[in-house]
């Protein structure tokens, strides 16, 4: 029960999230102030989401741009994957998908991020693992909506996953939850597959 404080506190922040994102200031620039800004790609960053400063401020190896993003996700990838967004809890393909084995891949970039073997039932509405694979997810503090919470990237190309709680009393190794959503994931069972997949870029 402890667990469901979490998973409502997470729905509501995602809300605010979203329509918080539809008023992201660039959409809402007049053009007169836009003529008026020579150097747009720090404009941009300096007014948008904190998804976007934080992007900035982190080095990673795939290194698409947004309109590069644009062209290879779908709209609702990249809500979630670039600009930080959250599915509707209980909607996601990956909820109560539990294989024997495989592995769960970024769905930006193709990284290979979490195995089958560590995922559990959180209840909470989004899939839930108690580890990932080393090296592979990537935190950081998220101080957005007066809360601090610690949010959960793709190390190789910084896509938004969701975000990590500890302690939450769940019978596994770690006691710890990365609550992900199941837009930034695609699985496959090939686990060496997706690792050449990875290492071949
Ligand atoms: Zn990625």
């Amino acid at each position: 029960m402890r667990s469901n404080i979490f998973c409502i506190f997470h729905t509501l922040s995602s809300f605010t999230t979203r329509s918080r994102l539809n008023t992201r200031f660039p959409a809402r620039t007049p053009l007169a102030l836009k003529s008026s800004m020579p150097s747009i790609p720090f404009f941009g960053s300096f007014f948008g989401s904190s998804a976007s400063n934080n992007m900035a401020s982190t080095s990673y190896p795939d290194q698409r741009t947004p309109d590069e993003w644009r062209a290879v996700l779908s709209k609702e990838q990249f809500r979630i994957l670039r600009e930080k967004g959250t599915e509707p809890p209980g909607s996601g393909a990956y909820d109560k998908h539990y294989p024997k084995d495989g592995v769960y891949t970024c769905a930006g970039c193709n990284a290979p991020l979490y195995k089958a073997s560590h995922k559990f039932s959180s209840g909470c509405g989004w899939p839930a693992y108690f580890d990932s694979i080393p090296g592979a997810v990537i935190r950081h503090e998220d101080r957005a909506f007066g809360m601090v919470r610690t949010e959960i990237v793709c190390s190789n190309c910084g896509g938004h996953l969701g975000h990590v709680f500890k302690g939450e009393g769940f019978p596994t190794p770690t006691d710890e939850r990365h609550c992900v959503n199941s837009v930034s994931l695609k699985f496959t069972e090939d686990e060496q597959g997706a690792k050449k997949e990875d290492e071949g870029k």
